[in-house]
């Protein structure tokens, strides 16, 4: 029989974003003749950041952007080599490929990253500033924050699948929604539930220990997202907190997991940000709309970082 919903593909909602960043490149002509450039740097034998790498590469070059890819074999070197490109006139943004090693040396290599060239959104003042739900670096609200790319991508896919109501004031457009986020890493899971709660959304972030309930209170009376712990995971704990879920998100990194189908109210909004499909086919006979991957929302959310970076240094170089 027919499903009742769609599946939507990130290929589609990127497309939405190639004229506005093309058209912003465009208008850097005059300072970047040869377009932005951004330096990658690989210090592991990940085949999965090889790829990656390469499909940021290619990405860049056909929207008018330089992308460098650049391997650095001993990763004792690596912090040398980024604090170089930190100098560098040349370089308006950097990333780098992690796990490189694999512990807490790789949450120091990301603070090695000049602020104002880390395309990736990590710098810890980024950070603080989305938790905080403060939106730009200074007082006269000329420079925006940059937000994490894979957490901003999934908020882009909402407004795109109108989960975000565009009735309700920027700052409450998930106002009356539920969301649930399986994923509660520093990386992606718990900035994402707190993006969404920031919003206006009621949000359960869920991982392998336990769950949590993130929200601006009754009435959104607070400015920014209070953090309520639910006690510890079990199946039947989830099972609740999805039976009024809107929107659900999942990013469990094993092919095995699956998410239980069962659960999801009908007509959901469900999204996968996993390399694994978190979702199985029978997602398709819940869910209204799917999206199965969020991978290429998240490039063009790094090129859209990269030139808001390069508009925040020209306009402080104006000030
Ligand atoms: P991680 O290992 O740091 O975090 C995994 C999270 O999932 C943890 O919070 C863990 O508790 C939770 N989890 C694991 N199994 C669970 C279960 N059975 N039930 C509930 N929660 C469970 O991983 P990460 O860095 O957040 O990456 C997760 C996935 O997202 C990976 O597949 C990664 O490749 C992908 N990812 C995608 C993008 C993108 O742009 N699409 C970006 C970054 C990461």
């Amino acid at each position: 029989s027919a499903k009742p919903g769609r599946t939507i593909l990130a290929s589609s909602i990127s497309k939405t974003y190639v004229d506005e960043i093309k058209a912003k490149v465009e208008s850097l002509k005059s300072i970047r003749p040869n377009g932005p450039l951004l330096v990658g740097f690989l210090a592991n034998n990940d085949p999965a950041a090889e790829m990656y790498a390469n499909w940021t590469g290619k990405t860049c070059e056909s929207m008018g952007f330089r992308y460098e890819l650049r391997r650095v074999e001993e990763k004792d070197f690596l912090e040398e080599t980024i604090i170089e490109a930190n100098r560098d006139k040349s370089v308006d943004g950097i990333m780098v490929y992690f796990p490189v090693f694999g512990n807490a040396q790789d949450q120091y290599l990301q603070q090695v990253v000049a602020r104002e060239k880390d395309v990736e959104g990590l710098n810890h003042v980024y950070y603080q500033n989305m938790y905080h739900n403060i939106r730009f670096l200074d007082d006269e609200q000329q420079l925006k924050s940059i937000l994490p790319c894979t957490p901003l991508a999934v908020v882009k896919i909402m407004e795109y699948l109108k989960t975000y109501n565009n009735l309700l004031p920027v700052g409450n457009r998930l106002y009356g929604k539920r969301c649930v986020v399986v994923n509660r890493s520093e990386i992606v899971g718990r900035p994402l539930a707190a993006l969404l709660a920031n919003d206006g959304a009621v949000v359960y972030s869920v991982d392998v220990n336990n769950i949590q309930k993130f929200t601006r209170g009754e009435g959104l009376k607070f400015q920014k997202h209070q953090v309520e712990d639910l006690g510890a995971f079990s199946n039947e704990a989830l099972k609740e907190c999805c039976a009024d879920a809107d929107v659900i998100i999942t990013g469990v990194p094993s092919e095995q997991y699956k998410f239980p189908t069962e659960f999801i109210k009908e007509g959901a909004v469900c999204i996968n940000f996993s390399s694994s499909k978190n979702f199985d086919e029978s997602v398709k006979s819940k869910a209204s709309l799917y999206v199965p991957s969020t991978g290429k929302v998240t490039i063009s959310m790094l090129l859209r970082n990269m030139l808001r970076l390069v508009e925040n240094r020209q306009k402080l170089q104006q000030l």
